[in-house]
């Protein structure tokens, strides 16, 4: 009989492990706390091309080419306008909701229907297998359980009473989808703007309409009202004393996005038990500036898939976490050092755009983040455990 997964979680890790797991000859059954309007929610997000080739592992990378846009190059400026660098990188960027739309809707078409108002309360290890039980009183039972349940992970909890918090970084996130302005720039290039108390990026589609985030420094983590005094008016004047098309974008953005805090888990001691394991967010969300935390989740259930076709769990486990932990603290630890440059206080300033440009210039040449970009997993070689 049919191995029967049971996988938590409708984001990007929880589709994407359904179809990687059809591939490797398991069932599945998918399952989403909320109802299918909330596809919509959040800004957008990239895919860099490590990520985009694991999609290709599935087939997959077409359906992203026509979402969102090409954004190879990015520039960086200071609060003064001045060019510190520039960056050359293949990557994609979407529109978030865009890519959980796609990957739900081609998990269906591949016979994985999502199961939505299906919030994970608890799973236990019964006689052969695992029984989940979800808020509305309903179960289900398989043999075995994937939690792709993202940063607030209740398979991770329950795996792990210990597992630890996420921690708070320091920054915030907002943004929006800007219409009927025009600032410098081309499309398709990322533009990263350093300013004085607060780091904006921004992108032009095509299409003309600006694509926009900011990250406020919250040195501490932010209540509820913090994030609701982050209104555009209070944005704006952030960028009071700064060079740029900033406060124009903002002014020119029918609904900006609540903020929202970000948060990263740089060890989580346990990623699995004898029948049940995490990915994507659940067991190393990063950092929104490593750009890496989709293509992450694509990653690991490309590999976790992999395994679950070599072994059974929990030998299965053990061998992705094994391929997995490295890269992907690493990579957390990559997009925590990248957060905390966008902080830096008048000082610090004064250094990065010293020291900035020499030091991109020697990553580019040197290749020193080509173990992040350059990554590649092919389906057919064996995993070793
Ligand atoms: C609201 C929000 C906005 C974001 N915006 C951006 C962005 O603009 N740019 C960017 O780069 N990254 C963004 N991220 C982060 C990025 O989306 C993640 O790195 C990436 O989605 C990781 O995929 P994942 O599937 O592991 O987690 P997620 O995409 O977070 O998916 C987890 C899924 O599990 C579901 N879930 C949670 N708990 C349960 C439960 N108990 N039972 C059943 N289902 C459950 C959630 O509803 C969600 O659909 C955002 C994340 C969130 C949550």
């Amino acid at each position: 009989m049919t191995k029967q997964a049971l996988i938590i979680g409708g984001g990007i890790a929880g589709p994407v492990t359904a179809m990687a797991l059809r591939k490797a000859g398991l069932g599945v059954r998918l399952f989403e706390a909320y109802d299918r309007s909330s596809d919509g929610v959040g800004a957008f997000l990239t895919l860099a091309e490590n990520g985009l080739e694991a999609l290709r592992v599935l087939d997959l990378r077409d359906l992203v080419i026509g979402l969102g846009m090409d954004t190879p190059e990015g520039v960086i400026v200071n609060a003064k306008g001045r060019e510190l660098a520039v960056t050359r990188q293949p990557s994609r960027t979407l529109r978030r909701g865009d890519l959980y739309g796609a990957l739900r809707d081609e998990a269906a078409r591949r016979g994985v229907t999502v199961e939505y108002g299906k919030r994970l309360t608890e799973a236990a290890v019964v006689s052969g297998g695992v029984q989940a039980r979800f808020e509305d009183g309903t179960t289900a039972d398989g043999a075995l359980l994937i939690g792709a349940d993202g940063l607030r992970s209740r398979t991770r909890r329950i795996i792990d009473p210990g597992a630890p918090r996420p921690r708070h970084l320091g920054l915030l996130n907002t943004g929006g989808f800007a219409e009927g302005v025009r600032p410098p720039g081309r499309p398709g290039v990322s533009y990263f703007v350093f300013g004085r108390q607060c780091f904006f990026g921004y992108l032009i589609h095509p299409d003309g309409e600006v694509w926009w985030f900011a990250n406020p420094a919250s040195p501490k983590e932010p209540t509820a009202a913090d994030l609701a005094a982050v209104t555009p008016a209070a944005l704006i004047d952030l960028f009071r004393d700064d060079e740029g098309p900033m406060r124009d974008i903002i002014a020119a953005t029918p609904r900006m996005l609540p903020a929202w805090n970000t948060y990263d888990l740089p060890t989580v001691p346990t990623w699995s038990n004898s029948h049940m394991v995490i990915v994507g967010d659940a067991a190393h969300a990063t950092s929104p500036s490593s750009g890496q935390g989709a293509s992450m989740a694509i990653e690991d259930a490309v590999v976790l898939a992999k395994c679950l076709r070599d072994h059974e769990p929990p030998e299965a486990f053990a061998a992705y976490e094994h391929i997995r932990r490295g890269r992907v603290e690493r990579v957390v630890a990559q997009g925590k050092r990248n957060g905390d440059g966008k902080a830096p206080g008048p000082f610090g300033a004064l250094v990065r755009d010293l020291i900035l440009p020499v030091v991109l210039r020697q990553v580019a040449r040197r290749g020193a983040l080509s173990w992040m970009y350059d990554h590649r997993i092919t389906w057919d070689e064996a995993t070793i455990h």
